[in-house]
C-alpha cells in the first residue's frame, strides 16, 4: 500500500486524534458501520441473515448498535433487527441450544481487515518519511498498534519510532504525576486539560481505546518473531 493520494486522508485523521490513531480509525469505522446499518439497510436480507446467523453479533457490537440507536434518538431500526433475531431463536430454540455456540460477528469480521489496512497504511507512511509528523502530532499509539507497526517496520524507522514514542511516554507520565501533585492542598496553579485526560490516555495507551480489535487472534495467527531484539 502506497502512502499516497487518497489514503493519506486516514493517516492524518488518525494523527489529529488525542490517543491511539489505529484504536480512533476502527472506533469511527465501527460507528459508521452500525450507523449505516440502522440507517439505510434495516431492511437488507443479507444484512438481516447476518444478525440472525450471529445471533445478533457479538457482545460489544451489539451492545454498540443499541447505545448508537439510543444517542441517534431512533431505536426502531434496533427494533426491526432484533425482532427478526428474537424470532429465529424462538422458532428454533432447541435445535439452537443444542447448537455449538460459535459467533460470527461481520462486524469484527470487517474491523480485523480494516485493522490490518491501517496498520499497513501507518507502517509504509512510516517508511516514507511520514514518522515526524507522528512525532509532533497528538496521537500516541497504544501498546498493541505499536507492536503490529514494529513487526512490519525495517530496523532504522524501528528505532526513530521507539525513540518518539519513548518522548511521548515521558510527556504522559509527567501529565500524570502533575496531576497528583497538583492536588496538594498548597498548590495554587489550575490542573491543564491535558493532565485531567492522562488518565484516560494512560488507559488507552496500555489496552487500546473502546473500539474492538482481534488483537488475540492476529497474534496467533502471525509467527512470534519481533524485532526488537534488533534494537
Ligand atoms: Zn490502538
Ligand atoms: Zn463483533
Amino acid at each position: 500500500m502506497a502512502c499516497e493520494g487518497i489514503l493519506l486522508l486516514s493517516f492524518y485523521e488518525g494523527l489529529k486524534q488525542n490517543g491511539c490513531p489505529i484504536c480512533r480509525l476502527l472506533d469511527n469505522f465501527e460507528r459508521k458501520t452500525i450507523d449505516n446499518i440502522l440507517h439505510e439497510l434495516v431492511l437488507d436480507p443479507s444484512i438481516r441473515q447476518k444478525f440472525i446467523e450471529s445471533l445478533g453479533l457479538c457482545k460489544y457490537h451489539a451492545w454498540l448498535l443499541v447505545d448508537i440507536a439510543e444517542e441517534r434518538g431512533d431505536r426502531l431500526g434496533a427494533a426491526i433487527i432484533y425482532e427478526s433475531v428474537l424470532k429465529e431463536y424462538i422458532d428454533n430454540f432447541e435445535k439452537i441450544l443444542n447448537k455449538e455456540e460459535k459467533i460470527e460477528c461481520f462486524i469484527c469480521e470487517y474491523t480485523d481487515k480494516f485493522q490490518e489496512y491501517y496498520i499497513d497504511l501507518y507502517t509504509d507512511c512510516f517508511k516514507e518519511g511520514k514518522i515526524k509528523e507522528y512525532a509532533q502530532s497528538s496521537s500516541i499509539l497504544c501498546h498493541r498498534h505499536l507492536r503490529m507497526i514494529i513487526e512490519k517496520l525495517d530496523k532504522e524507522n524501528i528505532k526513530k519510532l521507539i525513540d518518539i514514542q519513548k518522548l511521548k511516554l515521558s510527556k504522559l507520565y509527567s501529565n500524570i504525576t502533575k496531576f497528583i501533585e497538583k492536588h496538594d492542598y498548597k498548590n495554587t496553579e489550575p490542573i491543564t486539560d491535558e493532565e485531567k485526560k492522562s488518565i484516560e490516555t494512560t488507559v488507552e495507551i496500555l489496552k487500546g481505546y473502546k473500539s474492538y480489535y482481534n488483537t488475540t487472534l492476529y497474534f496467533q495467527k502471525k509467527p512470534k518473531r519481533y524485532k526488537l531484539f534488533l534494537l
